[in-house]
């Protein structure tokens, strides 16, 4: 190619919209990353400065991408969300677990989410709620409705959002979208302000279907993405939660709270385990002992009683005789086969105690 005769072109200006400055490309389809490699080339002397504005145009967050990313990602404005503090009672509706990050709530019934900043987003800005499927294999499928919810019209659903899982309650604003490229839905509110005296914003959002549901969520474990998002779709902040939607919200956090729990080693009632071991005055556990050196004497009433006692105790003594036997053996057999040296009687006692 030529090089071009209006090499002295003044750059566009910036107010220029993307496509514009596309439009006056004096290269249609050329390989712009070939030309930069080769800086000396005439033709890289004739580009506008397309690539610069190319390189600052703004980053147009995909949230409903094929796998969209559950990853907290606070962002400039120090999004963060705050749940109520439901407790673990059997009447509870929604409740929500720190440890576990996951809220446990009922179908049909409100989940305030608490929206805070640390500063105001941009006007226009919006907060959308997402729902994925937590584990891998079923994250590209779109989470929605049971076919059997997805019939059963509650109050205010209308055709628009009668498949959607999540429903924003309260508010006239709510937008539902079908993703066109990935079927994915979401339903998004513009961002409001915190009322006076208050610092956080609350959405109310309804679930539903239960997790167990046939034929839809069919018992995987669901994620909410919470995404901030400014008017031209630019990502601003994400904050992502488990939610499991099930009868009994209060029962299966605790009981998941206490696996958990348990898992990691600790015991939810906060009650010092009874070490199997007694532990002497040193700290150290004691040595079991064969042979008690105290002696007791009991009354026993009744010959048949006395008689059946007997029979334990000399059956137990007996053993006591034949460990204390085996002891000796032992002892016997180190002496002869090794030299004394360190370690030896610590051997020897652990070899007692898995008797
Ligand atoms: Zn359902």
């Amino acid at each position: 190619m030529e090089p071009q005769s209006d090499s002295g072109m003044e750059p566009p200006m910036s107010q220029e919209t993307f496509e514009d400055l596309w439009s006056l490309l004096p290269l249609e389809g050329a390989d712009y990353g070939a030309i930069l490699e080769y800086p000396d080339c005439p033709i890289s002397q004739t580009m506008p400065a397309l690539p610069e504005a190319v390189i600052n145009a703004p980053y147009i967050a995909i949230t409903s991408s094929a796998v969209p990313s559950t990853e907290d990602y606070p962002g400039t404005f120090g999004l963060q969300l705050e749940f109520q503090e439901n407790g673990t009672a059997k009447s509870v509706t929604c409740t929500y677990s720190k440890d576990l990050n996951k809220l446990f709530c009922q179908s049909v019934k409100t989940c305030p989410v608490l929206i805070r900043m640390s500063k105001s987003p941009p006007n226009g800005a919006i907060i959308r709620a997402t729902a994925v499927f937590k584990k891998s294999e079923h994250v590209a499928e779109v989470v929605k409705r049971c076919p059997h919810h997805e019939r059963s019209n509650e109050p205010g659903d209308d055709s628009a959002r009668r498949s959607h899982l999540i429903l924003v309650e309260g508010s006239s604003q709510a937008q539902y979208v079908e993703d066109p490229n990935t079927g994915r839905h979401s339903v998004y509110v513009p961002y409001e302000e915190p009322q006076v005296g208050s610092e956080c914003t609350t959405v109310l959002y309804n679930y539903m279907c239960n997790s167990s549901c046939m034929g839809g969520m069919n018992r995987r474990p669901i994620l909410t993405i919470i995404t901030l998002e400014s008017r031209e779709g630019s990502l601003l902040g994400r904050r992502c939660f488990e939610v499991r939607v099930c009868a009994c919200p209060g029962r299966d956090r605790r009981s998941e709270e206490e696996n958990y729990l348990k898992k990691r080693g600790l015991k939810i009632t906060g009650k010092r385990e009874i070490p199997s071991t007694p532990v002497s005055d040193s700290g150290l556990p004691k040595k079991r002992v064969l042979t008690e050196e105290e002696t007791f004497t009991l009354q026993i009433k009744g010959r048949e009683r006395y008689e059946m006692l007997k029979k334990i105790n000399d059956a137990m003594e007996t053993q006591d005789k034949v460990e204390q036997h085996k002891l000796v053996v032992k002892c016997r057999k180190c002496r002869e086969d090794f030299k004394p040296k360190k370690g030896k009687r610590l051997m020897v006692k652990d070899e007692l105690d898995s008797e």
